[in-house]
């Protein structure tokens, strides 16, 4: 199944978690019935603004399942989306539509991954991790993870715990205020000559200086796969 139609539904926010300073970690369930959703997927949240409908993306963060699924979210000052869901109450019901977007691992693929993201753009890689691992999948996954600050770092304990207990799971984690940006850690993974697919989440400008580079050092375009958050 790689298409699934998207569809209007009602989550409740179950439970909300601060990870740092500004951002959250959202977890809704279902009301009633399910949203089928693949690692990786992303849902657009409908809410009201001052009187007008408005629509933000936000990345599931957690593996697939037919309860529940989590939205990491960065707030923003002032921020319509963000400041909605930092001010929702435990217990409202919220209209999502989805799933949408292309940042899975299509069925058919097997091949090693790559897996670059800065900020929340860790969301939709944690999904996939923990879906792929806990399916008991042996290919190679690399993740380089980066922040501006220590205080912004995000999962590390998962992180870690994933790595100790599946060799195939490898992560690298770089602070842009102290190692300079992640595009300075890309010589490692060899993309002239890896058979590995790219996968890529976070700002633009990250999004963009990656794929770049990849592309520069000669990897397929069909191997490098894309989620810019803008
Ligand atoms: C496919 C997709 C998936 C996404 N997934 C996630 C996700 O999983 N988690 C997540 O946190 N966001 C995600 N985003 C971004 C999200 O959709 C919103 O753009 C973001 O939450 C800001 O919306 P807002 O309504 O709070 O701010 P807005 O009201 O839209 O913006 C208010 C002001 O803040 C500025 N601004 C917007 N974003 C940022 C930022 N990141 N940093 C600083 N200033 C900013 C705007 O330029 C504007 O001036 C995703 C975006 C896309 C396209």
């Amino acid at each position: 199944m790689q298409f699934i139609k998207p569809e209007i539904f009602t989550a409740t926010l179950a439970s909300k978690v601060q990870l740092t300073a500004d951002t959250w970690e959202f977890d809704f369930t279902f009301t009633p019935g399910s949203f089928p959703y693949k690692a990786g997927h992303f849902a657009m949240m409908i809410f009201d603004h001052e009187g007008k409908t408005e629509q933000r993306a936000y990345s599931i963060s957690s593996p697939p399942s037919s309860n529940s699924f989590q939205i990491c979210v960065k707030l923003i000052p002032n921020g319509k989306g963000s400041t909605f869901l930092a001010n929702l109450p435990l217990g409202a019901k919220v209209q999502f539509k989805g799933p949408f977007g292309m940042f899975f691992i299509k069925d058919d693929n097997a091949a090693d991954l790559i897996l670059v993201a800065t900020g929340t753009g860790i969301g939709p890689m944690k999904s996939i991790i923990l879906d792929l691992l806990a399916r008991g999948d042996g290919r190679r996954i690399e993740l380089l993870f980066g922040v501006r600050h220590q205080q912004g770092l995000l999962f590390t304990d998962l992180l870690a715990e994933l790595s100790a207990k599946h060799p195939n799971f490898t992560y690298q984690i770089t602070l842009s205020s102290i190692d300079g940006r992640v595009t300075a850690y890309l010589d490692q993974f060899n993309f002239a000559k890896t058979a590995a697919h790219l996968y890529i989440c976070g700002s633009g400008a990250m999004v963009k200086d990656v794929r770049n580079f990849a592309l520069e050092q000669g990897m397929d375009k069909a191997a490098i796969h894309v989620e810019n958050f803008g």
